[in-house]
């Protein structure tokens, strides 16, 4: 079954999507049924007291969620926390929520024009003119309820009290929230909390109690003085993260196309490019140790020098290409039937090394003898019509010397004696 069909089949994609759009909408629901709820026992006076400054803070919280920077996890996180808090604190619990939760509703549907399904946008507009009211609402009413003063117009020890319990609220409110769909939309919990969003975001409530203490105590033009410099930092930062996790990808990526560049020179360096067998140089390098470990360890190590007979005539017959193939063939019988310990190289043009540790030459031998009968065995025809191939193999071991020289030279002699003696045999 093609698994990639699974994954991508609308039925997959609607069942992820409805989980997501249930919860938001189960989330939307709630929150509007308690702020109706709560509407309809404030007293009247109490509500949209202010249309036009429920209006600026409208476009304000607008802003600030405009002005967020992108989130390694969870893709966007925005300074919004400042007109929450500002507007809980000049306008109260219930006119905040209302205004917050408009915007929150509004802000998600310019992402239809990005290209985002409708699914998804609605899923956004929901969750977050949920969260967004019941945040505001709930821990602004606890604010309020202990005895937090609106509008902030001084800040003293009593103030600074509730203010630090809406803050801390507000904090775990907003990361429970935003964990729990991220959670469902397949991330892990832990993925949406870190240092940095929980640093900023406690870092916007000192700013936004400066924005509702302004406000309420001084003169309209000193704040929206204010309110300049305040955009104008809240967009700096989001020039600065935007490059902080630009250069992290990049530094990522290179470090990625370094690494693999590393284990490309690796193989390089240790392999033979028409086989994938290893080359001469890290076989002569690995008999060196290999020795040395049979040598201290008192154990038979064997090697098998292995010759195409006749290879030559097969170039000048068929071509040099099917010599490639045919050593790219051998080279998969051989790497087949060993054993994952023994070692396999190209020593030569046609000429292979095969290395056995820890195995003595009966042993060995008798593994040569297998391989020669597999080769010989095997359909050469796909290659060519008519085409033989046989290998003749010289062996020694560590049972007469174990310099590497000099066991070499021992197996190249056996390979010679089976040359001479007629090819296609094992000499040991
Ligand atoms: P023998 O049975 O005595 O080993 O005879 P032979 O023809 O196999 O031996 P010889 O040493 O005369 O020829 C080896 C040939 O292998 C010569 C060379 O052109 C060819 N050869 C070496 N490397 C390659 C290669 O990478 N590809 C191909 N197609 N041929 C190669
Ligand atoms: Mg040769
Ligand atoms: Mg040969």
């Amino acid at each position: 079954m093609d698994t990639t069909q699974k994954f991508t089949s609308p039925a997959y994609e609607f069942s992820l999507l409805r989980i997501d759009l249930i919860y938001a909408a189960a989330l939307f629901v709630v929150a509007a049924v308690v702020i109706s709820y709560a509407i309809s026992y404030a007293p009247v006076d109490s509500v949209m007291v202010d249309p036009p400054l429920m209006g600026f803070f409208l476009v304000f919280c607008l802003f600030t969620i405009a002005v967020g920077f992108p989130h390694p996890s969870f893709g966007h996180v925005s300074f919004d926390r400042v007109a929450q808090v500002s507007a809980v604190l000049v306008l109260g619990p219930l006119d905040a929520a209302l205004v917050m939760g408009l915007a929150s509703f509004l802000y998600p549907w310019h992402r239809l024009r990005k290209g985002v399904s409708p699914g998804s946008v609605l899923a956004a507009v929901f969750h977050n003119a949920g969260l967004m009211t019941l945040l505001t609402y709930g821990c602004g009413s606890l604010y309020v309820g202990l005895g937090g003063v609106v509008p902030l117009g001084t800040l003293d020890w009593h103030a600074v009290k509730y203010l630090l319990v809406l803050a801390v609220t507000m904090q775990f409110v907003n990361d429970l929230g935003m964990s729990f769909i991220y959670f469902i939309r397949g991330g892990g919990f832990h993925s949406m909390v870190t240092l940095f969003t929980t640093g900023i975001e406690l870092g916007s409530t000192v700013i936004a109690v400066l924005v509702a203490i302004v406000y309420v105590r001084l003169e309209p033009s000193i704040f929206i003085l204010l309110l300049l410099i305040l955009g104008a930092g809240m967009l700096f930062l989001k020039r600065f993260s935007d490059m902080r996790f630009r250069l992290e990808a990049l530094v990522d990526y290179r470090t990625r196309q370094l690494r693999q560049k590393s284990r490309e020179l690796q193989q390089q360096a240790t392999h033979d490019t028409l086989t994938g067998l290893f080359n001469r140089r890290y076989a002569d390098e690995y008999l060196k140790q290999q020795l040395s470990y049979a040598r201290r360890h008192d154990v038979e190590f064997t090697v098998a020098l292995a010759d195409v007979d006749h290879f030559k005539r097969i170039n000048d017959r068929f071509s040099h290409a099917a010599g490639d193939e045919v050593l790219r063939r051998i080279a998969d019988l051989l790497s087949e039937r060993c054993r994952n310990s023994d070692m396999i190289a190209r020593y030569g043009g046609e000429e292979f090394l095969i290395c056995f540790p820890s195995t003595d030459k009966k042993m060995a031998t008798q593994i040569c003898m297998e391989l020669r009968a597999a080769v010989e065995a095997a359909d050469w025809s796909s290659i060519v019509d008519d085409l033989q191939v046989t290998l003749s193999f010289g062996l020694a071991s560590t049972d007469s010397d174990s310099r590497r020289t000099t066991i070499l030279s021992a197996a190249d002699e056996q390979l010679y004696r089976a040359k001479d003696e007629g090819r296609n045999r094992v000499a040991a």
